[in-house]
């Protein structure tokens, strides 16, 4: 079936990574622009394959050019409602082409070719072959498909804007509905394949934390194929609608984490957040001296004002982990009334890049805009801090209360003069999460924890 593609095709090079030591070229990604689309069409030229601009063999080892990736499908039960999803997997194709990696999804892809598959004598148009037979191999109800692969600049600029506005399309359809409004919301496992555990639960106004799958694109795919990676959740008893915690939900994260979690809130970074596969397009973090929530996304080249850039924070709550105090969330939830409303919603954010605070400008209550702060405003959290006392952000409420809560601690301990605190939290385990932490011990020998969840049934502080 591949027999003219010079490269393996298999899912099992589905985990591949190209490093940079490895990489003939990069193609789209943080440096460059990019987009995939896939479109519904009349008259689609089965088979049709065409590379628009430089090919492989004529770019230059160790540069990145631009790239867009244009799928167009016909098929009698085909719906523009599957774009979305049908288009998400084309992340997971691309993955099966030995010598060749994608990563992310829409206009956030990044993609690179190992120099392996060039001296086998790889090209864009093999890659282009691969993806056709892959999706009709995967989507029966194709009957059509044509591929243009565009790696001309002013082309995938033009492309590029395109897709943006047909991105913008299927999202804002989504907008009109709330959690409310339906019965069941939709369970997404696509990304197990590198997080097991991980299981998207999207609702109307929690859309998947990709940014490419929302509610009526999982209501296509679950029609399409019930037995497939999307389907349905019944709501079931709601526990809590403020923090989005529904008896049934928890049921089916339960069976599909394979027991990992059993409880979920998708309107809060607290306690049960939502659990993050990789390809979050944003993450939110608790700024624990502040007791505020900052946001970072993809795109986001600095560093935080924790000090860590997008990667590392991802990397403390991806993999399909559930970790207190961070979630991976689209842009798209940002624009959502019940965005973490749990947790205050944007009376809780103290820190967003300049970029997405423009970017969600009309979503962003009017009373706060001026009062959140981004990497223009401030560096570090003292200066957050000062920022927020100068503009009155309301999260001062809530720090002036706690800072009370502890001076009334303090007072306490002191008056009593113990000096050994026990807390024992009734009969819940304190769970301190350590993305990285290097333990003192004698005779030379270091011991470094690395993404160690440490449970603790008694938490003892001494005083020095
Ligand atoms: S991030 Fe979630 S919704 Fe998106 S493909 Fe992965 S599992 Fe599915
Ligand atoms: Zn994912």
């Amino acid at each position: 079936m591949f027999e003219d593609i010079p490269v393996d095709v298999s899912p099992m090079y589905e985990g591949e990574r190209i490093r940079s030591a490895n990489m003939f070229v990069e193609l789209a990604g943080p440096k460059s622009i990019g987009a995939e689309l896939v479109q519904v069409k009349d008259n689609v030229e089965d088979g049709k394959i065409e590379v628009k601009g430089l090919e492989l063999a004529d770019m230059k080892e160790g540069e990145i050019y631009p790239l867009g990736i244009l799928i167009e499908i016909q098929g009698e039960k085909l719906e523009r409602e599957l774009e979305g999803v049908i288009e998400r997997r084309t992340h997971e194709l691309c993955n099966y082409v030995k010598g060749f990696m994608h990563l992310n999804q829409r206009d956030q892809i990044w993609c690179r070719v190992s120099k392996e598959a060039i001296e086998a004598g790889f090209k864009l148009e093999h890659l282009a072959k691969a993806l056709s037979i892959l999706f009709r191999e995967e989507f029966p109800i194709i009957e059509a498909i044509s591929i243009t692969i565009l790696t001309d600049k002013v082309d995938v600029e033009v492309f590029l804007e395109n897709a943006k506005s047909l991105y913008e399309e299927r999202d804002s359809r989504a907008r009109e509905l709330s959690d409310e409004d339906v019965d069941v919301f939709y369970g997404c496992v696509m990304c197990q394949s590198f997080a097991p555990s991980h299981v998207c639960v999207v609702t109307p106004d929690r859309t998947a934390l990709c940014g490419a799958i929302n509610w009526f694109d999982c209501r296509a795919a679950a029609k399409m194929d019930p037995e497939g990676p999307i389907f349905e959740i019944e709501k079931g008893k709601i526990l809590d609608e403020v923090k989005g915690e529904y008896e049934n939900v928890n049921v089916v994260v339960a069976d599909r984490s394979q027991g990992t979690f059993d409880r979920v809130y998708l309107h809060s970074v607290f306690e049960y957040p939502h659990t993050s596969c990789g390809c979050f397009e944003a993450v939110a973090f608790h700024i624990p001296e502040l007791d505020g929530i900052g946001i970072v996304d993809r795109d986001f080249k600095g560093e935080t004002p924790l000090g860590l850039p997008f990667s590392a924070m991802a990397g403390q709550c991806s993999g399909g982990k559930q970790v207190e105090g961070f979630t991976g969330l689209s842009l798209e939830y940002m624009r959502s009334p019940k965005f973490l409303q749990a947790d205050g919603g944007y009376e809780r954010v103290v820190w967003l890049p300049k970029e997405i605070k423009d970017e969600l400008a009309d979503y962003i209550p009017a009373d706060l805009i001026e009062k959140i702060p981004t990497e223009e405003d401030v560096n570090s959290i003292k200066e957050i801090r000062i920022f927020l006392e100068e503009k009155e952000h309301p999260i001062l409420e809530r720090l002036k209360v706690s800072t009370e809560e502890i001076e009334e601690d303090e007072k306490s301990v002191k008056s009593s003069e113990i000096e050994e605190i026990e807390t024992v939290e009734d009969s819940i385990s304190t769970v301190a999460y350590v993305p990285e932490m290097t333990l003192p011990t004698s005779r030379g020998i270091k011991i470094t924890l690395k993404n160690a969840k440490i449970y603790a049934e008694k938490v003892i502080i001494k005083r020095e």
